[in-house]
């Protein structure tokens, strides 16, 4: 309580724009799962690592929209190339050059991706990978990890009926209980478990989609052997294997895959590909992909206004243009010097948390597996962290712009936010 009384005094402006939102949007916001009590902080205005809210407080942001503001917010070279690009066309029912020049340069840097097309979104990049799967196949089932999030996509919004289980029940209201039947659940990195699944299901199943570095409220990395196995199980049953690189894609210039030396068949990308813009992306084996070509082949309509929009695919070059080699060390570092300054906060306060870092992903756990109560304890770090000038909870996702000294400011706000008891 003593939290909460702090974040209102701090944020009157913020709860007043929460209780206009309240009145046209349910619970105030479109985006649920940040909807946090008692409500959200409300931003104005962003530079490099900084957030400033409706009352003026500044706030040194740990998790950039998401994962996906991988130089900071409004880079000048990435707010340039939005700017130039919108002063001269913002959406047209037409292709474009940028469009061409961010696809050559993503599939330039992943080399499974001979051909790709463009979404809005990384849950209609998912949807789209998971229905060109289906239509090249011509198989309905898809095995998919317990627990893991695909975006709001209802095919893939689906878990486990019960721990272990391979039966799939959805897992939110507004999904038919029917689609579930198309769905098979594995757990992540059981190995032995997954491989016989795929064994198992054979003959009905189109394909395998995993997160290379699963996302199910924290972020867990693959153990060793995990995706090679899946990898040859799929291929030895002509199955066909899907990444969702959607946040995962940041950890090497080409992307999860390169890092862990899996390639599967087709690759789902969102967030930093489009440069803080609203993006997705899909795409790998040229035959595959066929199935989307209107020259031939089987039919999958892909539709979309604004698909491969201009403005989006500038700053998405520019974001990428940015990440060379040195940025790519930075992020290392900036993630290894974050995850160790966690590590000594937590044995200073004896708190058995565990912190796992892959680049500059770092996320905070109590075990391997979400416990129940997590997200309440994630709710309240979240306020106390505000509380202390950072945005953050227990996922985080560095910039090439973060410093030094603004990890070490993040790492103690964090082991001050865990000294008082969560109120
Ligand atoms: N897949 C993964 C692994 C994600 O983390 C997300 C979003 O957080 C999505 C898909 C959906 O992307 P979007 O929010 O752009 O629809």
């Amino acid at each position: 309580t003593t939290e909460r009384s702090t974040f209102e005094e701090r944020t009157p402006a913020s709860a007043a724009l929460f209780q206009r939102a309240c009145r046209v949007m349910p619970g105030g916001d479109t985006r649920y799962s940040l909807a946090m009590h008692p409500y959200p902080s409300y931003v104005e205005k962003a530079s490099g690592t900084r957030l400033y809210d409706a009352d003026g407080n500044r706030l040194l942001d740990l998790i950039y929209n998401a994962t996906s503001l991988i130089h900071g917010h409004v880079h000048p070279r990435v707010t340039e190339a939005i700017r130039e690009q919108a002063g001269r066309a913002t959406a047209v029912l037409a292709p474009n050059a940028a469009q061409i020049a961010l696809a050559e340069q993503l599939c330039a840097r992943v080399p499974s991706l001979q051909r790709l097309r463009f979404t809005n979104s990384g849950t209609e990049a998912t949807m789209m990978m998971v229905k060109t799967a289906r239509a090249f196949t011509g198989r309905d089932l898809v095995l998919k990890m317990d627990g893991s999030y695909h975006g709001t996509f209802d095919g893939m919004e689906i878990n486990a009926t019960a721990p272990g289980s391979a039966r799939g029940v959805p897992y939110t209201a507004g999904v038919p209980a029917n689609l579930a039947d198309n769905v098979i659940v594995g757990s992540f990195n059981d190995t032995d478990g997954v491989v016989s699944l795929i064994e198992q299901y054979a003959d009905r199943l189109a394909a395998v989609i995993v997160t290379p570095m699963a996302s199910i409220g924290t972020w867990i990395p693959p153990t060793p052997g995990f995706l090679e196995a899946i990898r040859a199980a799929t291929a030895a049953q002509d199955v066909l294997l899907l990444f969702d690189e959607v946040i995962a894609f940041r950890v090497a210039p080409g992307g999860a895959q390169q890092r862990y030396g899996v390639t599967p068949d087709l690759t789902a990308y969102g967030k930093v590909v489009g440069g803080g813009m609203p993006v997705g992306a899909y795409g790998g084996r040229a035959d595959v992909m066929a199935v989307t070509d209107p020259a031939g082949g089987p039919r999958l309509a892909h539709a979309g206004t604004f698909n491969g929009n201009p403005v989006t695919a500038a700053a998405g070059l520019a974001t990428l243009e940015l990440l060379d080699a040195e940025a790519y060390q930075r992020l290392e570092r900036v993630g290894e010097l974050f995850a160790d300054g966690l590590r000594d906060a937590f044995t200073d306060l004896d708190l058995p948390l565990a912190v796992r870092q892959v680049g500059s992903l770092v996320s905070v756990a109590t075990t391997d597996r979400t416990p129940t109560g997590w997200a309440e304890v994630n709710a309240a770090m979240r306020l106390a962290l505000l509380n202390r000038g950072v945005c953050g909870w227990g996922v985080f996702a560095l910039p090439t712009v973060i410093d030094d000294a603004e990890i070490d400011e993040a790492v103690a706000a964090i082991h001050d936010a865990l000294r008082v008891p969560a109120a």
